[in-house]
C-alpha cells in the first residue's frame, strides 16, 4: 500500500525545479534527468527513484545519502529557487461575506476599505526535522508564509507543488523579493510547531514507555524496601542493627529517585531543524485593505485573497504565529491573538509585552 511521506513530494519538487521530466507512480518517481543533475550526482540519465523498499530502482529514504547528494546542487543555486505561477482568474467581489465565513472577531469588528490587484510573494521553506530521544526519527516539514503579511499559509504548499513546471510570465521587481531574514524567526517557530505535531505519535510512544519503565523501577525498589522493613519487624531489630537497615532503606530511596531522573532524561525528546530548501513563489493576488476596530482604537491592515487556494488567508496570531479563526484583539494596539494566547494569564497582550509597550489588557467585551 502506498504510504504518504513528505520526502517524496519534496524530492519531486527538487527534480522539477532542476529541469527533470518526471512521472509519478505510487511510491516511485521515474525521471529523465538533465545533465546538471546526472553529471553531478553520479546518477544515470534515466532514473527510477523508489520511496519504499522492494520497488526496484534507487531507494530514497532519510537513511540514504540523498540529502547529502542533492545538497551541493541546492547550495549552488543559493538554496533559494524562485518561481512564479500564472493565475487565470482573479476574483474581485464578495470579500466581505467570505471574511465573515473565514474568521470571527471575538471582541472587535472589521471594515473592508478597498482592494487592489497586486503581486503576492510567498516563502516555502522545507526543513529536515530530527526528533532525538532514546531513538531517532527523521522527516521533512514544510512551512509557507505570505512574505507581505507574515500570515502562515501551509495550505498552498501542495497547490504550488502541483503547479511547478508550468510556464510563467511574471517577473517580480526587487521590492517584491522577500527578505528571508525578516521572517526567519517566524518560519523557524512555525516549523518547530509543525514538527511537534508531526512527531506527536512518537512523543506519545516515548511517554508510554517512560510510564511503564517508571512503574517497573518503582515496583522493584518498593519491593526491596518492603523486604527490609519486614526483616526489621520479624527479627525485632533495635539499636545499631535497626539503624543499619534504615540506612539501607534511605539508600534504596535515593537510588530510586536517581534512576527515575535518569529515565526521564532518557525519554525526553528534542527536535532539531535544518533548512534544506527555500522556494520563493510569486503570483497575482488581491490585496484587501481592512480597518480593524477595537472599542475606540483602530488598525489598518492588508490581508490577501489567494487565487490559488481560492481563500482569503487567515491571519497568524502575532504571539505564537499560528493561523487563527477566532480572533481576539488587544485593547490598545489592536494586536491579533489566538484564543490560547489571549486567554493566558495574566490577561495582558503578549505582543505588547514583548515589545516593551505598557501592560495592555485584552478584554472580552
Ligand atoms: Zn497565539
Ligand atoms: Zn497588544
Amino acid at each position: 500500500m502506498a504510504s504518504y511521506d513528505p520526502l517524496q513530494d519534496w524530492f519531486l519538487e527538487f527534480l522539477r525545479l532542476h529541469g527533470a521530466e518526471t512521472e509519478v507512480d505510487g511510491n516511485v518517481i521515474e525521471a529523465v534527468l538533465p545533465p546538471e543533475i546526472f553529471q553531478r550526482t553520479g546518477w544515470g540519465e534515466f532514473e527510477r527513484f523508489a520511496f519504499e523498499p522492494d520497488l526496484g530502482g534507487r531507494l530514497v529514504s532519510y537513511h540514504s545519502d540523498i540529502l547529502e547528494v542533492v545538497k551541493p546542487l541546492i547550495e549552488e543555486r543559493g538554496a533559494c529557487v524562485n518561481i512564479s505561477i500564472p493565475v487565470e482568474f482573479l476574483r474581485r467581489e464578495g470579500f466581505e461575506s467570505s471574511l465573515t465565513e473565514e474568521v470571527a472577531f471575538v471582541n472587535g469588528v472589521f471594515r473592508v476599505q478597498g482592494m487592489e490587484e497586486s503581486v503576492g510573494s510567498y516563502l516555502i521553506v522545507h526543513f529536515k526535522a530530527t526528533a532525538i530521544s532514546e531513538e531517532k526519527r527523521e522527516t521533512l516539514v514544510g512551512v509557507a508564509l505570505n512574505a507581505r503579511t507574515g500570515f502562515p499559509v501551509n495550505e498552498v504548499i501542495p497547490i504550488v507543488e502541483r503547479r511547478l513546471g508550468e510556464p510563467n510570465g511574471l517577473t517580480p521587481g526587487p521590492e517584491e523579493r522577500p527578505d528571508l531574514a525578516v521572517w526567519a524567526d517566524r518560519v523557524a517557530a512555525l516549523a518547530q510547531q509543525k514538527a511537534t505535531v508531526v512527531f506527536g505519535d512518537f512523543r506519545k510512544s516515548l511517554s508510554r514507555r517512560l510510564v511503564r519503565d517508571l512503574q517497573r523501577l518503582t515496583d522493584y525498589f518498593t519491593t526491596i524496601e518492603r523486604e527490609i522493613r519486614k526483616k526489621i519487624e520479624q527479627k525485632h531489630l533495635t539499636g545499631e542493627e535497626a539503624e543499619r537497615e534504615f540506612a539501607k532503606i534511605e539508600a534504596t530511596q535515593r537510588e530510586l529517585a536517581r534512576k527515575l531522573t535518569d529515565q526521564r532524561a532518557r525519554y525526553a525528546m528534542t527536535i532539531r531543524l535544518e533548512p534544506v530548501t527555500v522556494l520563493t513563489v510569486w503570483h497575482t493576488v488581491m490585496h484587501l485593505r481592512l480597518t480593524l476596530l477595537r472599542r475606540k482604537q483602530s488598525r489598518e491592515m492588508v490581508w490577501t485573497y489567494n487565487p490559488l487556494s481560492k481563500q482569503i488567508e487567515r491571519p497568524g496570531c502575532e504571539s505564537c504565529f499560528q493561523s487563527i479563526r477566532q480572533i481576539h484583539l488587544c485593547d490598545e494596539r489592536v494586536h491579533l491573538l489566538c484564543s490560547r494566547c489571549a486567554a493566558a494569564l495574566p490577561r495582558i497582550c503578549p505582543v505588547c509585552a514583548k515589545r516593551g509597550q505598557p501592560r495592555n489588557a485584552i478584554s472580552d467585551l
